[in-house]
């Protein structure tokens, strides 16, 4: 049987990586187990299946991965936010601060409407710029509610005090 425990201790930690300093979290080592994966998407799946969810959001490039699976378990449309350049049409663009510099996440123009309810995916928090600049996104449709999941929160780097509080956030992991 799987449970919370077996999900934290499958999460495989590269100390600096990708460069000194940084503890890496490496998702995949739990994804790779199909029990373990089954696990993580019925849990993130049930804490969301009676919200009304209309379109899940996956954050370029891991949160595609549960993002994906969410959204057929809540039959909802899936929306990417993608790095810059990469996606086709017309586009929504917005620039965040990293420790170094900025980085910018889109969004296609037509890919919301007001009346959705969106559940946007992550698959780790940590400073918490990545998520705040994908609800600016967001909020740029005027959709009717928005929700943020993460896999896995870092509590220790305090991202989640920089998401607004009315934007109800919830990670099944933490550290
Ligand atoms: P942040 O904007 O600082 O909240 O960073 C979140 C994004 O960067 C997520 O998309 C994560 O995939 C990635 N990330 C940042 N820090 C880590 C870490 N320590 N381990 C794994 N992924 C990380």
């Amino acid at each position: 049987m799987i449970d919370l425990d077996i999900v934290k201790k499958s999460i495989r930690n590269i100390p600096d990586f990708p460069k000194p300093g940084i503890h890496f979290k490496d998702v995949s080592t739990s994804y790779q187990d199909g029990e373990i994966m089954n696990f993580i998407s019925s849990a993130i799946h049930e804490h969301y299946k009676d919200l009304g969810i209309t379109k899940v959001i996956g954050i370029e490039s891991r949160g595609f991965i549960l993002g994906g699976i969410l959204a057929d378990k809540l039959s909802a449309g899936f929306i990417p936010i993608r790095k810059p350049g990469k996606l086709p049409s017309e586009i929504y663009s917005q620039s965040y601060e990293l420790e170094y510099g900025f980085d910018t996440l889109e969004i296609h123009r037509d890919a919301l409407d007001s009346d959705d309810i969106v559940l946007i995916h992550d698959d780790l928090l940590a400073t918490g710029g990545t998520i705040g600049a994908a609800i600016d996104l967001v909020r740029k449709f005027g959709v009717s509610k928005i929700y943020v999941n993460f896999f896995v929160q870092l509590d220790f780097l305090k991202g989640i005090e920089k998401i607004d509080p009315t934007v109800q956030t919830w990670s099944l992991i933490h550290f």
